[in-house]
């Protein structure tokens, strides 16, 4: 009931030509698939040119990052409005590098995410546990806290449209994905947790993984009761390669995963 919904994060990568030239491959490639919702987070610099290479397709743009402020004096950094203006329908939110590199709170994130879904955009909340944190048995209180901390100025009314990207730090580039059964686990857990703060409506919420997956391992993760998509890194930057990980159920019913 929960449609899959996968989405390419590109951090800092791809000139304005090369993010063209992705979408006239990409584009053809997905036209047929009607039945996973697909997005892109390009460089800012791209997303103008991307949208308009990527034409009717339906794949939506994401900004990677926003701040929470609607204009001012914010040296380098983007509003929501701004996003929408461009063509966003979603914003990546609180990604371990944003918080490990760039030190994003989960009170600031907060703010941001009340900021997108105040825009009518759809925030794609990151969470996940670094190794030291997984190892010292600490995976879930990690997860509580930054649910009950980023969402902690969410918007009930639209908890169904909110996105939660599960990506274990360890798992993000590192080429060591989750186990399907491991990352079916702190989905579980994410699920309840949503449940407790937005009712029901955590029946509807879209929990992606995120953590070098590629189009090898996308059917068995997929296969997992609350896995409903993916956030993808370094595989999303090959056009081939994003559209074998969003046509997963060909590989599910077919090559084994
Ligand atoms: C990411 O950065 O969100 C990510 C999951 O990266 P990768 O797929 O390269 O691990």
């Amino acid at each position: 009931m929960r449609t899959p919904f996968i989405a390419a994060n590109w951090k800092m990568h791809k000139s304005i030509a090369e993010a063209v030239e992705f979408a006239r491959v990409f584009a053809p490639l997905v036209r047929d698939v009607t039945d996973v919702e697909i997005a892109i987070a390009p460089a800012f610099t791209s997303l103008a040119a991307l949208r308009a290479a990527l034409g009717t397709s339906r794949v939506a743009l994401a900004g990677q990052n926003a701040h929470f402020e609607a204009k001012g004096a914010f040296t380098g950094e983007i509003s929501v409005a701004m996003l929408a203006d461009v063509g966003c329908r979603h914003v990546i939110l609180g990604h371990s590098e944003r918080r490990a590199l760039f030190g994003e709170t989960d009170a600031f994130i907060a703010k941001k995410l009340r900021a997108v879904q105040a825009a009518g955009l759809r925030p794609i909340l990151c969470v996940g546990e670094s190794a030291v944190e997984r190892e010292a048995g600490r995976t879930f209180d990690v997860l509580r806290s930054q649910l009950e901390g980023s969402l902690a100025e969410a918007d009930p009314s639209h908890a169904a449209e909110l996105v939660v990207a599960y990506e274990p730090v360890w798992a993000i580039g590192t080429g060591k994905t989750a186990t399907p059964e491991l990352a079916q686990e702190a989905h579980g857990f994410v699920r309840a947790r949503l449940a407790e703060r937005f009712g029901p409506a955590a029946e509807s919420i879209r929990i992606q993984y995120g953590g070098s997956v590629k189009p090898e391992n996308t059917a068995d993760l997929m296969a997992q009761a609350d896995i409903d998509g993916a956030l993808v890194g370094g595989a999303s930057l090959d056009p081939v390669s994003f559209s074998a990980i969003i046509r997963f159920r060909e590989r599910r019913a077919g090559v084994s995963g």
